[in-house]
């Protein structure tokens, strides 16, 4: 008999050349099969009479073959099957190329259901490729109804597929619902045995919906479970509790040169509030760049060595960490607390008896014996690997105590996004730019212009500015862009430029030299910086207030909305010029997402603009960055994913309700092997 995990092969009509290609689409079993969804439907629940049929319109229609050929077209080596159907109204023309063989499926007197486009052909009304079956019974699947339409590669049909999941579909049975009844009944959700029933096979749309409904729903609800859960194992952990100073937190927060927004001010109070407790904390700050992170970090520092406890700061490169070094000294002067540089380049053998340790990688490299360590921070967490982060995390410094953790992204990410992305994270979000904010003069510039632009620059480098130029790969195999930026660089040092200083940064280079020219760039002695992508972290050179991107057209939006942010990131006026590769050849949707950056400081709004016009997986690699794989839910229904977060944070609260749900459990196993949560 055959069961959900019988490989396809096993079916009947299914030879080797089709479970191969079945298997490069990733359905190996049965249960692969009846996952397998649809991504439109057909509409073909009308039948048309021949005598109503009008000329460009998608029809299906019913009649007895009176005649059918196959005929060779020697002008255009096309095998040509001609039939004439008719039912009581009228008689149709009907043209298929290349399908010789259905001249042995199809004969005279055979009743068929047809359904595509009617052409008007020489004044006569014709059907140009229609997709047809016989009839035998009412049962049509190809011709009738709503019809599904499945993304398929070379040398598969939408036939052939749709002709196995309706072979399979009884199987359905067989797969347990491991949704419990009782969040079932609560949302009004199908079981999963109908939805998967009418997701392939629909009657009409609203079954659709509610099939998609119950289905997407069991795909967030699986993510925020595990999520959940890992917040309750947090929860058994304990962490140092920090008493929130409030005496001096204001003190603080009053001498400071502004005023806090009020974005900031919400995600301070959300994570002194959880410092305050012994429960690790595990959270996202998430804020646009310039938002102002840093003194958000620097606040709970603060509380953190009043408290008489350590706090460590991660980021991702040298010269980053020197300059937080240097500003949170500077802002933590008064206090004289012991602060600690630790990277490779300057490794500090005190560190792990210092109030504050702020360094790279060479923090969790280096073995330090932290005895007192209460809260770890990750500055743009990106750029570390899940391992790194997780070394962070589990930090234990007397088999019990792990250290609360923080971590800092410039990544634009809607709440709803970020909650099904991290779902076992808790999140604040700075999502505004403080008032004062300087707004960078975007501009998109043609090829006539560009000249006009370089000796913009050449003006503003004389009066003491300097410049970034950004170029992006050129092609797949220069992975780092090595070819493009050496490219730029020859030119602008022998052609634009030549009485200048210019530097050049690619990810090729070892860190030492990457450093170097860093350091360099923020010491002035490089005026104009030629770089790749590497640029985006956040580095502050308040004197760099010019940028120029080439290609501009292949970053998005988010991108290049950080690279924007690294100049105006002092008081005076920035400029950005967006030199697109064919300026004069660029599609609409190319302009419109470009013409957003000039119109658009925000990088949450410009996030929202790139999502819709080019989706998810385009706009944060979803591939490469451990994006869930959800094969039907938006990541953008925000009512959906806050269902999935209620009910999995009441299941999991509860306490052993977990347990009662073994189908689930068994279920979330599995389904933990596919995927990682960040
Ligand atoms: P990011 O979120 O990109 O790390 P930073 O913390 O570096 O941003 O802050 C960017 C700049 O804005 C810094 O110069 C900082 O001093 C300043 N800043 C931060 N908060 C405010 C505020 N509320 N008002 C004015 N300036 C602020
Ligand atoms: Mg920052």
């Amino acid at each position: 008999m055959l069961k959900l995990n019988s490989s396809i092969a096993e079916l009947h009509r299914v030879g080797k050349a089709t479970s191969a290609r079945l298997k490069k689409l990733g359905l190996n079993t049965i249960h692969d099969l009846l996952f397998y969804f649809p991504f439109r439907y057909d509409d073909f629940r009308k039948q048309t009479k021949i005598a109503d049929l009008t000329p460009n319109s998608m029809a299906s229609v019913r009649g007895i073959i009176d005649i059918i050929q196959n005929k060779k077209s020697a002008k255009r080596r096309l095998y040509l099957t001609e039939a004439l159907i008719n039912d009581d109204t009228g008689s149709l023309k009907v043209i298929w190329f290349n399908q010789a063989f259905l001249t042995k499926n199809y004969k005279v007197g055979d009743k068929i259901s047809l359904a595509g486009r009617v052409a008007e052909n020489y004044g006569q009304l014709t059907m140009i490729s229609p997709i047809s079956e016989k009839v035998y019974s009412e049962k049509l699947i190809h011709t009738q109804g709503l019809v599904p339409n499945y993304h398929l590669s070379a040398n598969l049909t939408q036939k052939q597929i749709r002709f196995l999941i309706k072979t399979v579909i009884p199987l359905a049975d067989q797969e347990p619902d491991w949704l419990p009844q009782e969040i079932r009944k609560r949302l009004g959700l199908l079981d999963l045995k109908t939805a998967l029933q009418q997701i392939h096979f629909p009657k009409n749309n609203l079954e659709i919906k509610k099939a998609q409904q119950r289905l997407s729903f069991s795909e967030l609800f699986l993510r925020q479970l595990k999520g959940q859960i890992i917040k309750q194992e947090l929860k058994n952990k304990l962490a140092f509790k920090i008493e929130f100073q409030e005496t001096a937190t204001r003190d603080f927060v009053d001498n400071l040169p502004f005023q806090l927004t009020s974005a900031q001010k919400k995600s301070a109070w959300e994570i002194l509030g959880d410092l305050a407790k012994s429960v690790p904390m595990n959270r996202l700050l998430e804020g646009d760049v310039g938002s102002g992170k840093t003194i958000v970090v620097v606040l709970a520092l603060l509380n953190v060595v009043l408290n008489k406890r350590q706090a460590a700061l991660m980021v991702p490169t040298e010269v980053l960490a020197q300059q937080h070094y240097d500003l949170i000294t500077t802002l933590l002067t008064k206090y004289n607390f012991r602060i600690s540089l630790l990277t490779h380049n300057h490794p500090d053998n005190n560190a792990s008896q210092a109030d504050i340790i702020i360094g790279t990688q060479a923090l969790i490299q280096d073995k330090i014996k932290f005895i007192n360590l209460a809260l770890a921070v990750v500055d743009e967490q990106h750029r570390f690997g899940v391992n790194q982060r997780q070394k962070i995390i589990d930090f234990k410094q007397d088999g019990k105590t792990i250290p609360h953790f923080l971590s800092l992204t410039a990544t634009p990410i809607p709440r709803s996004l970020a909650l099904t992305l991290y779902a076992n994270l808790d999140l604040s979000i700075i999502d505004e730019l403080p008032i004062n904010s300087q707004k960078t003069i975007t501009k998109i510039v043609s090829e006539i212009e560009r000249s006009e632009a370089y000796d913009f620059i050449r003006q503003e480098i004389k009066i003491g500015h300097q410049a970034f130029v950004v170029c992006p790969l050129i092609d797949i195999s220069d992975k780092l862009g090595v070819k493009s930026v050496k490219q730029e660089y020859e030119k602008l040092t022998k052609e634009i430029f030549p009485e200048l200083r210019i530097g050049l940064l690619h990810g090729k280079l070892k860190s030492s030299e990457k450093e170097k020219i860093m350091r360099d760039f923020l010491a002035n002695k490089i005026q104009i910086l030629v770089a790749t992508s590497v640029i985006e972290v956040g580095i502050d050179v308040p004197n760099a207030t010019l940028m120029l991107i080439e290609g501009a057209e292949r970053f998005g939006l988010a991108q290049l909305h950080q690279f924007r942010g690294r100049i105006s990131r002092g008081s005076e006026q920035s400029y950005c010029f967006l030199f697109p590769s064919a300026p004069e050849s660029l599609n609409e949707k190319t302009k419109i997402r470009l013409q957003a950056l000039s119109k658009y400081n925000n990088g949450f709004e410009l996030a929202k603009i790139d999502l819709e016009l080019r989706g998810a997986g385009e706009v944060y690699g979803i591939q490469q960055s451990g994006f869930p794989e959800l094969q039907i839910a938006s990541l953008f229904d925000y009512t959906n994913i806050n269902k999935a977060q209620l009910e999995a944070e009441r299941l999991v609260t509860k306490d052993q309700e977990l347990k009662q749900f073994p189908l689930l459990l068994e279920k979330l196993k599995n389904w933990e092997k596919t995927i990682h949560l960040e």
